[in-house]
């Protein structure tokens, strides 16, 4: 399959209303191609829905510019330079520019999960997503999280994950957006969708174990051994569906 339909099947999945990943149009996915430029979802087009014809095709290099860039840039402008063809891109491009050109990934996948909006909006949420993983496979899938306060979605948003990426050495696979969603960092689609389904999953995990009496996380150094063992290394690449470069 070739990477647009591996992009629209990919949307498809997180689109599903039995997710609850997205709804109406929220969510975008993208994919970087060999030659430096890049798909995204295009603006208004439903996740669930999406056909080859609801993305746009753009230029990597001149949005990152833009991002790192700290001269005033207009959105719209900065967008149509770099558009080479198909539909309106979403506004949230720069985020997914800054994932691929400064954070490493090759597949992005943008998803406002109910449980983790739910932390990302409450005034305790930052502490409890930032405690450290709670069960083994959020370690395995998820790696550390990079979190972000609020920023206004546009080229904002995008220099905000750009400056948070470019301290990471290694590529982050999970960066949540104060107020707003989840951005899943991929070397696959595989990957994208896996970290994707298991941040939802640790985020409903969360609010029933605050509910429970507290959070209980995982011990640190368990946490930082889960994510290096190369023995779960192999289980992240099966529990993703594929093999996965560490
Ligand atoms: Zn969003």
């Amino acid at each position: 399959m070739n990477p647009l339909a591996q992009l629209v099947a990919l949307s498809h999945r997180l689109g599903a209303v039995d997710q609850d990943l997205v709804v109406l149009a929220e969510g975008n996915t993208s994919v970087a191609l060999s030659d430096g430029t890049f798909f995204v979802k295009a603006s208004g087009a439903r996740l669930a829905e999406v056909s080859e014809n609801d993305f746009a095709r753009l230029r990597l290099a001149p949005l990152v510019e833009a991002l790192i860039d700290g001269a005033q840039a207009d959105a719209g402008e900065v967008l149509t330079a770099a558009r080479i063809e198909g539909a309106t891109p979403s506004i949230e491009t720069f985020a997914h520019a800054a994932a691929i050109g400064l954070g490493g990934a090759q597949w992005v996948a943008h998803t406002h999960p109910t449980a983790l909006v739910a932390l990302l909006c409450s005034s305790g949420g930052e502490e409890a997503l930032l405690a450290g993983p709670l069960f083994p496979d959020e370690a395995v899938v998820c790696g550390a999280p990079l979190y972000l306060r609020y920023a206004e979605p546009g080229v904002e948003l995008g220099r905000a994950v750009a400056r948070l990426v470019s301290q990471h050495v290694r590529f982050p696979r999970t960066v949540l957006l104060g107020n707003h969603g989840l951005f899943a960092l991929g070397a696959s689609a595989a990957e994208a969708e896996a970290v994707t389904v298991m941040a939802a999953k640790a985020a409903r995990v969360r609010v029933a174990a605050l509910i429970a009496g507290g959070l209980r996380p995982l011990p640190a150094s368990s946490a930082a051994e889960l994510e290096k063992r190369a023995d779960e290394v192999e289980r992240r690449a099966r529990l993703v569906g594929e093999a996965v470069v560490s």
